[in-house]
């Protein structure tokens, strides 16, 4: 099946916390290129205080990702208890390193647990294989049932159908919840994509990856699909500022204010300013060109001014009569 705890959660509710790049694996389609000689972190104190304010902003949940956020792990149980206090759901992604036996799997989410802990996300395919065993992956499942904890396999497709079926086979059989998460053309993944990858308009899926999203270097954009550099989503309205520059209250409130997200969180919406702006002459080069995700369709329009200023008469147009 396909699901996700994550979803749970209205778009606007969430915020992800790239609280590091360090990693102990390197996997080859790793969007922010993380990897154990990375020291880029997210200090302990701001973090708190992003926790604080997005509460304060209505913000349900909060997911630590990176990197590999249990390199921390007593600075992330600490932040759970914060953030739990604070009144939000707390989720972790993992790659389930530190499960190397039933035991450690099941005292370390127990203490998670017990500090709030909601969901915790376990990425496992063929890219993880070579740094993790799946042994891990059953301790961390086995314990989240002893303890009743939510825990959901995150998988995703690689180039290698053979392996991905035996993977996937494997899941199945051990009855693992798991979702499947897209490979994106970002970071070391970008090399495994060719033009035959390219897809069109119609085929693109509905943009579901907004939280509000911070970076250890303070960055924050609208949407988690961040990789390590952004340099082309920082041009865009995706991006919301840096703490170290903004205030977080500014960041939450530039969010709220944001009509590009009302369209491309709609796929019927996302369709018809399609057909505005090509309607009314914007950049038809672009606009015939195939995509590689929603994201490359994202990033293709809202970088580009002329697009951006026909937002405001788009959605005159279109809340008539709402
Ligand atoms: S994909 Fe995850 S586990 Fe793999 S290198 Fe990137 S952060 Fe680490
Ligand atoms: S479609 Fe745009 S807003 Fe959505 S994840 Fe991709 S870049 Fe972010």
């Amino acid at each position: 099946m396909n699901y996700s705890y994550f979803f749970d959660y209205e778009t606007q509710e969430k915020i992800c916390l790239i609280y590091t790049l360090k990693c102990n694996a390197s996997c080859q389609h790793c969007i922010t290129k993380s990897n154990m000689s990375r020291n880029d972190k997210i200090a302990f104190q701001p973090a708190k205080e992003i926790i604080q304010t997005a509460s304060q902003n209505n913000k349900k949940a909060v997911i630590f990702s990176g990197g590999e956020v249990l390199l921390f792990f007593d600075e992330i149980v600490e932040l759970t208890r914060f953030a739990s206090l604070c009144g939000m759901d707390v989720m972790i992604e993992t790659n389930g390193f530190w499960a190397e036996s039933p035991s450690a799997a099941k005292s370390k989410m127990e203490l998670l647990k017990q500090n709030g802990l909601k969901t915790i996300f376990v990425s496992y395919d063929y890219f993880h294989s070579k740094f993790i065993s799946c042994e891990n992956i059953k301790y961390i499942a086995d314990a989240s049932d002893d303890i009743g904890l939510k825990c959901e396999v995150m998988f995703t497709r690689s180039n290698n159908p053979d392996e991905d079926r035996a993977i996937l086979q494997h899941l199945n059989e051990k009855g693992f919840s798991f979702y499947e998460d897209d490979l994106l053309p970002f970071g070391r993944a970008c090399d495994m994509f060719g033009d035959s990858d390219k897809k069109a308009l119609a085929e693109l899926n509905v943009c579901d990856s907004f939280a509000t999203t911070f970076l250890p270097n303070g960055d924050a954009f609208a949407c988690c699909n961040i990789n390590d550099e952004n340099t082309e989503l920082k041009m865009t309205p995706m991006y919301l500022g840096n703490i170290n520059h903004n205030s977080i209250q500014e960041i939450f409130q530039k969010e709220k204010e944001n009509k590009f997200l009302r369209i491309i969180s709609d796929k019927a919406l996302t369709d018809a300013f399609m057909d505005f702006i090509v309607q009314k002459g914007l950049h038809t080069e672009k606009l015939e060109k195939e995509y590689f995700s929603v994201c490359d369709l994202c990033i293709s329009i809202s970088s580009d001014a002329g697009c951006l200023n026909a937002i405001e008469e788009f959605l005159q147009i279109n809340s008539k009569g709402e």
